[in-house]
């Protein structure tokens, strides 16, 4: 490496790292503002996030700073691996940051902000009137973000502002692909649903509303993060609303769940799918993390990890072969008189629902295709916030043949919005990749043994080497080639549904 190169790269280095110092700060900011943070502290806080926030970007827009990235990404081919990556990343952030100033962004922070506390208020009375203004701030604020970016090719067609959004947490990822993807998946899962619906397999479900405590429920928690071989000298767990996962700092990944009192699997499930995301950020190459990288794989990568242990792991019958010993020793009233074979069935119960959070493992895509129909039409100008209440319930009559009562169970259920769009894509398409990654783990390793064993050390191994380790580095796209040798395809998790809901509903 040049000596001119090699004096940039330090400045780069040393300026990441103390950038990633506020960043901490507002991680832990946060994690405090959605577990224990006062109702009425919570507007405060989010000012004080939105200012280190800005505190720590500001050092990035640093003239000095911005010359030598750049300086990297154009001598790109002198560096190594990890550099190159880093170059990269730096560069597509400077060119979707760099006409954004401070007090832009501390704008933008503060409208999320506040569309986070509007959308709590509306959830809980129930009204969207409430959300609407923010909602409307919110698209607003993604339309503006978006035209202030630079496109890496600027003589290149300009994508629609969802193309944009969607390539934000799924690189690459595009409307066409996914309309192709979804419809695929419509074809297939409507009729087999319909064939669920009239199948005369009755599964037991009473005793999943049977009331336990939430001092049992935090047990099992516990228990089932020991069972799955989380580090508790790195990471911890407390309870929230809405469970998910943040990663403060090098040794400190928490995770959230929340225990509903007739509702025992639930948490069960969601510390699952939340274990998921944390190992996938604990067990990071040490490398990628000296070069500030680790924030380059995307949210469907990550989606497709939680699922893999939430679902494919979680739902499978080697691993209720593991779970039922526990639930029963934990929760003995509940589990009264039921059968392994019963919780193994309850837990895969096909049941179309209204919370997404709650849905089965066949019917959640579904949940994902309506989300998504309506922020592409939100995004386009097709419809108006207003129209949001009415299109949901339509649409879940249209595939799942229910519709909510109230915003609550309805259009109002998700934090997201008050975030921003194109996220929840990245939940369907983790069912597709680790249907994938699951057939070549199958055939490598004795999962179900595995599994059933509770030798998670040796699943979490064979994750981190195959899946986790080369996340940052990769487009969603050559990642899952990487893992697999074959192009994304949604066929493998139609396939997987198919056998498996074939068998347990006797088709
Ligand atoms: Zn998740």
């Amino acid at each position: 490496m040049q000596a001119q190169t090699e004096e940039r790269r330090k400045l780069v280095l040393d300026t990441l790292k103390l950038a990633e110092k506020y960043e901490h700060v507002c991680h832990v900011l946060n994690f405090d503002l959605e577990t224990i943070c006062p109702p009425a502290a919570m507007e405060e806080q989010g000012d004080l996030i939105a200012y280190f926030e800005a505190e720590g970007f500001r050092l990035t827009k640093a003239p000095a700073f911005q010359e030598a990235a750049e300086y990297l990404y154009a001598h790109r081919d002198e560096l190594d691996e990890a550099d190159r990556v880093m170059a990269d990343q730096l560069h597509r952030t400077y060119l979707h940051t760099r006409n954004i100033t401070p007090e832009k962004m501390k704008e933008f922070s503060e409208v999320r902000n506040r569309a986070y506390v509007r959308w709590i208020e509306a959830k809980q009375a129930s009204d969207f009137e409430r959300f609407a203004p923010s909602l409307e701030d919110i698209v607003r604020i993604q339309r503006e973000e978006v035209a202030l970016r630079d496109q890496e090719d600027p003589a290149a067609p300009v994508p629609s502002v969802y193309d944009r959004l969607l390539d934000d947490y799924e690189r690459g990822m595009t409307t066409e692909q996914l309309d192709a993807c979804f419809e695929a998946c419509k074809r297939r899962l409507i009729p087999l649903l319909d064939k669920i619906r009239k199948s005369t397999v009755r599964i037991r479900t009473d005793f999943l509303s049977r009331p336990v405590t939430d001092d049992a429920q935090a047990r099992m928690a516990r228990r089932m993060l020991e069972v799955l071989h989380f580090d508790f000298s790195r990471g911890n767990f407390t309870t929230t609303e809405h469970p998910f996962t943040d990663w403060l700092g090098r040794n400190d990944t928490r995770l959230t769940t929340h225990y509903h009192p007739d509702a025992f699997l639930s948490s069960i499930y969601s510390i699952i799918h939340e274990s998921g995301h944390a190992f996938f950020e604990m067990l990071q190459p040490e490398e990628d993390r000296d070069h500030y990288i680790t924030g380059g794989k995307t949210m469907g990568m990550h989606e497709s990890v939680s699922r893999f242990y939430e679902n494919l792991i979680g739902r499978s019958e080697a691993f209720i072969h593991l779970l039922y010993p526990m639930v029963c020793e934990i929760f003995p009233e509940a589990m009264e008189g039921v059968s392994e074979r019963e919780l193994y069935e309850a837990v895969n119960l096909v049941q179309p629902s209204l919370i997404r959070t709650e849905a089965d493992e066949f019917t959640y895509t579904f949940h994902i295709i309506i989300r998504y129909e309506i922020e592409k039409l939100l995004m386009s100008g097709e419809i108006r916030t207003e129209d949001v209440p009415a299109l949901w319930k339509a649409k879940y009559r249209e595939y799942l043949g229910i519709e909510p009562v109230d915003d609550r169970e309805g259009c109002l259920q998700d934090v997201h919005w008050s975030f921003g769009m194109g996220y929840f894509p990245t939940y369907a398409l983790g069912n597709m990749y680790n249907a994938m990654y699951y057939k070549r783990i199958k055939a490598e390793m004795d999962l179900d043994g595995a599994v059933a064993a509770g030798d998670f050390a040796s699943v979490n191994a064979w994750m981190a080497d195959n899946v986790f380790r080369r996340g940052n580095r990769l487009t969603p796209a050559e990642w899952i080639r990487e893992i697999t040798g074959r192009d994304f395809t949604p066929d493998d998790y139609l396939d997987y549904l198919e056998e498996k809901y074939t068998d347990l509903y006797k088709l």
